[in-house]
């Protein structure tokens, strides 16, 4: 039994857990497919505070380290069921159960896909949602990014270093990323727009070769050859395994209030399973640390329960 079971393993369920273990809370961290979720598959973190240039799996790596240090046990496995009718929570994992008086949901979310022909075909044969993962695949070769927002520029960039050109497509004639990285890619010149577009269809033989790109002002079409092409298209939350058990917004968002509470009583909310706005690295750390403040209080009133 432990008295914090933590789903996720990104900065929010991390620092619940330094947070927790420290607070000598028996915690467990469920790490999910993989340990730090997607800021592990970030390489440039400039806006971690304390940092001024890190790797994502490094943060990562020391966010856990420190957690292990008060105490908190890290266990590679994915939650598939969850019993909320507690406390004590019991949740199903690969061969296990897991039983705990709290439990801190931290699932994060996941890159959305296009949904378009060859997408899937090409999965891991050109297509990707990794620059850090795949960019060093692209040494030499041009690729395309889909999407105007931070992460498309910011991974952008990093392809950069691989790539010989990027070109960026995106659906509008303005982006949506902020200023700092806008300029930084405006001034690159390996880094090209093609604005106003979509792909509508990936092609290629034994790996990608083109893009079909579709003008969505003037309807034309074009065969784009590239070699790659990364998606950066926004986020789902990775929520499905709490339907119907915790109340969420029609997008799937957890809803919550600002002391990170859900509807069950002894099940928190941290980091962008309930944040579809700031959805950074450091306000899902803040997150974290307030779920855990939060499961703390909780324990404590079911302490002063049983010794009445
Ligand atoms: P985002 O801000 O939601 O941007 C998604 C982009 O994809 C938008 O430009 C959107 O176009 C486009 N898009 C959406 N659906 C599309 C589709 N079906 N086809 C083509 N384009 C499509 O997502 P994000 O860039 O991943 O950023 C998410 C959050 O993380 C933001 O709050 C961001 O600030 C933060 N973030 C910050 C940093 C950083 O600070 N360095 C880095 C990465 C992410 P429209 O613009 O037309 O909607």
């Amino acid at each position: 039994m432990y008295d914090v079971a933590i789903i996720g393993s990104g900065p929010a369920g991390l620092t619940a857990a330094i947070y927790a273990a420290r607070a000598k809370l028996a915690t467990l961290v469920l790490t999910g497919d993989a340990l730090g979720g997607q800021i592990a598959t970030t390489n440039d973190v400039e806006n971690y505070p304390g940092f001024e240039e890190i790797t994502g799996p490094d943060l990562t790596m020391r966010m856990r380290a420190q957690a292990e240090r008060f105490g908190a046990e890290t266990v590679f496995d994915q939650i598939t069921e969850v019993d909320f009718n507690g406390p004590p929570f019991s949740l199903v994992g690969g061969s296990i159960a897991y039983e705990a008086r709290t439990v801190i949901v931290a699932t994060g979310a996941s890159p959305k896909l296009l949904g378009v022909p060859g997408e899937q075909e090409f999965w891991g044969r050109g297509v990707s949602v990794c620059a850090t993962c795949d960019g060093a695949f692209f040494q030499g070769q041009p690729v395309t990014v889909v999407g105007g927002g931070d992460s498309a520029l910011q991974e952008g960039l990093f392809l950069t270093r691989f790539a010989s050109t990027v070109t960026i497509v995106h659906r509008r004639d303005e982006l949506r990323a902020g200023p700092y990285l806008q300029d930084r890619a405006r001034q690159d010149p390996k880094i090209e727009f093609i604005w106003d577009s979509v792909v509508t269809k990936v092609r290629g033989g034994e790996v990608v070769s083109s893009v079909e790109l579709k003008n969505v002002k003037s309807g034309d079409e074009v065969d784009f050859p590239t070699e790659g092409v990364f998606i950066f298209v926004g986020h789902f939350p990775n929520t499905d395994l709490f339907k119907g058990k915790l109340e969420m917004d029609d997008e799937g968002y957890v809803i919550s209030d600002r002391f990170m509470h859900t509807s069950v009583d002894g099940v928190f909310v941290a980091g962008e399973a309930q944040d579809h706005y700031f959805r950074q690295a450091i306000t899902s750390a803040g997150e974290g640390c307030q779920a855990a403040m939060e499961a703390e209080k909780f324990l404590a009133g079911l302490a002063t329960e049983d010794s009445s």
